[in-house]
């Protein structure tokens, strides 16, 4: 495939292109955070960064309504009561401008819970059919990424329909390789990149800076082995999760992430059923009608959040012997670097493959 030169000087016109054929979403700064916004006239996409918030809202949006209800009394038997369902309408093709490598591998864990355990969730298969990501690749990981341990990295081509590379020849701008058919439509009015940016980026490719990529990655093949032996050890999950306050915001700004509630919100005789995200690190969660909670504390609650990703989900989706496990975790390193009290998830899984291997 020809590779495309997208300019920084071009970036807002041609975002708007696209936004003539899509429902564009889009990264732009809000105070500290940057954040994805519907496309509107006189936006400034940024890409310098990664967005605070993972790409999962274009696929799984925070509030969703599933559908309309209305209950109408049948006028000639009013002991009857008939009840009206619409559903909402189909999604509108939607891009999604500046993911990076680390939300484009979300997309597959997010299949895996909605569309490959036997039965396809439609609203979730629809948006997904109709979603297209534009990703930047990362020229360095931040301190809080470790996307190298879960099967990725800042170059992943993984779950992207373009990926943008980063150039500063021809007054700076990006190498844009489409890695699908659709992405491939996307670029073709873009001008080819030149030799020298073509060049500049083999180059960086070739040795990227060491700062790149933080240390090598640890070996995590026996994460879930080492999990099921520290699962009854109370002992070690209150020493990791001493600090959590239960917020949720690890897992609300998860790419994999997918834990979901459904609630009517009825207003006289009509209504709407609403999915929204949930969070595992509530103790509301998982609180019986009986008032028993099975995760009592944040010690288990932060053992289900680790044991999921790092042990369930591998078990679940077991890879070939001798390659490296998938886990629900694409190391973005969002839980980390937005928790109030700085836990790590990198902390507890070295602990649990140091003292797992020791108990
Ligand atoms: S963000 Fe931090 S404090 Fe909040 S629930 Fe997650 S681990 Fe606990
Ligand atoms: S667990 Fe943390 S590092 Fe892993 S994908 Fe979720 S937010 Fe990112």
């Amino acid at each position: 495939m020809v590779a495309r030169f997208l300019a920084n000087s071009a970036l807002a016109d041609t975002a708007a292109a696209w936004a003539r054929d899509f429902r564009l979403l889009a990264p732009v700064r809000e105070g500290q955070a940057v954040v994805y916004r519907a496309w509107a006239k006189d936006m400034h996409p940024f890409l310098g960064r990664p967005p605070t918030c993972s790409a999962k809202e274009a696929l799984l949006p925070q509030t969703e309504n599933l559908l309309t209800y209305t209950y109408r009394k049948d006028q000639a038997d009013l002991t009857r009561t008939e009840v009206f369902v619409a559903e909402p309408l189909p999604p509108e093709p939607t891009l999604l401008l500046g993911a990076r490598p680390c939300d484009a591998r979300g997309r597959k864990l997010l299949d895996r819970v909605f569309l490959e355990r036997g039965v396809e969730d439609p609203l979730y298969a629809a948006k997904r059919r109709n979603t297209l990501f534009v990703t930047v690749a990362c020229e360095r990981m931040e301190n809080t990424c470790f996307c190298h341990w879960t099967g990725g990295g800042p170059t992943s081509e993984e779950g992207s329909d373009v990926l943008l590379f980063a150039v500063g020849a021809d007054g700076g701008g990006y190498v844009a390789k489409a890695l699908t058919p659709e992405g491939e439509r996307l670029l073709d009015k873009l001008p080819e990149a030149s030799r020298a940016a073509q060049e500049e980026l083999a180059a960086k490719l070739a040795s990227p800076p060491s700062q790149a990529v933080p240390g090598p990655a640890p070996d995590l093949s026996a994460a879930p082995e080492r999990f099921l032996k520290l699962f009854g050890n109370m002992d070690f999950w209150m020493d990791e999760s001493a600090r959590c306050l239960s917020c949720g915001v690890c897992t609300y700004l998860c790419p994999a992430c997918s834990c979901f509630n459904i609630t009517d919100e009825n207003s006289g005789m009509k209504g709407k059923r609403l999915r929204t995200w949930d969070t595992c690190m509530s103790a509301l969660y998982t609180l019986e009608g009986s008032g028993h909670n099975p995760r009592v504390s944040r010690a288990h609650r932060l053992r289900n959040r680790v044991g999921h990703k790092f042990c369930y989900h591998p078990q679940e989706f077991p890879k070939d012997a001798g390659a490296q496990p998938e886990f629900s975790c694409t190391g973005c390193g969002r839980c980390i670097k937005s928790c109030p009290v700085s836990v790590d998830i990198r902390r507890v899984v070295l602990d649990l493959m140091e003292k797992g291997d020791a108990s």
